[in-house]
């Protein structure tokens, strides 16, 4: 572990800082055994079928419930901007336009009906926070894994954070898509003890559908990181006639022997973060389309399994 050690890290931890949008505790699908997941905001795809649609800007912003709101107005009283107000159907509406996320409106609304989705916090804050479930990663073999959004796309800070966890004794699993200049994943990467390497799909036509950058070199960086010897899940998102297919299966199967790496999740689409969407007012094109058949993910697992991966479903 190639951790900063010295009098002065306390400094560094409470003057390093990012955008975080969450931290959940008692994951145990995203690296080995219990983990807590920090979610760095921001994010360089576009997935279509993001369940994290709040991790995609790298600000913080203000989500709304409209059917938890009773419309007492409290929360048009307090907004420093003055850019909410109670319309005819009795509910509030904010003008984002004018919105600077200071979060007051949050603090007051007696109905959870306003959340706001990312706070700059500084890596003592995060590990702070983190550092209570060490009991439980002493016991299952877990740790912090760090998530998003994009992770590498705050290089600095997710490096910070791993330099603190392991001054710790707290294993770190980085997940991360790839998509980013080799030098920030490496920045982070080469401190993680174990990547979750989102393959977010394997056809180069249909890559330029998520983000603006080559498959290729997602490609690129995922060799570059098993012959550097890091220990690698890749992750593949299974989607409803996008990539539900043998042909995929057979490409990621092919990338994960030619790189010599035997773990795979498979990730079904869900519908879990469809009401986010409406909530930051951010447009959502798979509204209707259907969730993937567990019963096809578990098909296309047991034909990985039988050719020697060690193959998960969900995550
Ligand atoms: S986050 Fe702040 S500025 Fe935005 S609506 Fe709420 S109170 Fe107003
Ligand atoms: S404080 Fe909450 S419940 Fe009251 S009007 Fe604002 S959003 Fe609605």
């Amino acid at each position: 572990m190639n951790s900063v050690f010295g009098s002065d890290y306390r400094e560094i931890e409470e003057t390093t800082n990012g955008i975080v949008f969450n931290i959940e505790h008692f994951h145990v699908h995203d690296g080995e055994g219990i983990r807590t997941n920090v979610f760095l905001k921001g994010c360089n795809l576009h997935c279509p079928w993001c369940c994290n649609p709040e991790s995609i800007s790298p600000d913080p912003q203000i989500a709304f419930y409209k059917k938890f709101c009773t419309g007492c107005g409290k929360c048009q009283n307090i907004c420093p901007q003055h850019c909410i107000e109670i319309t005819g159907d009795g509910k509030s509406r904010t003008d984002r336009s004018r919105c600077i996320a200071c979060g007051a409106c949050e603090k007051v609304c007696p109905h959870g009906a306003r959340e706001l989705f990312g706070h700059r916090m500084n890596v003592a804050e995060v590990m702070e926070d983190v550092e209570k479930d060490s009991f439980y990663f002493m016991n299952s073999d877990g740790g912090m894994t760090l998530s998003g959004g994009e992770t590498c796309l705050q290089p600095e800070f997710a490096r910070a954070l791993i330099e603190a966890a392991h001054r710790r004794y707290i294993p770190v699993a980085l997940e991360t898509a790839g998509a980013v200049r080799w030098e920030n994943l490496w920045k982070v990467a080469e401190l993680a003890d174990e990547i979750l390497f989102d393959l977010k799909t394997t056809k180069t036509e249909h890559f330029a559908q998520v983000g603006n950058i080559f498959l290729k070199k997602v490609l690129n960086n995922l060799h570059n990181l098993t012959v550097n010897g890091k220990i690698i899940t890749v992750r593949c998102p299974i989607i409803p006639n996008f990539n539900d297919t043998a042909e995929h299966l057979e490409n990621v199967a092919k990338i994960a022997t030619d790189f010599g790496i035997k773990k795979i999740d498979l990730l079904p689409f869900h519908q879990f973060g469809r009401h986010k969407y409406e909530a930051i007012e951010r447009a959502y094109c798979l509204k209707e389309y259907p969730e993937m058949e567990h019963s096809k993910v578990e098909a296309m697992a047991d034909c990985l399994r039988k050719r020697g991966f060690q193959v998960s479903v969900g995550g």
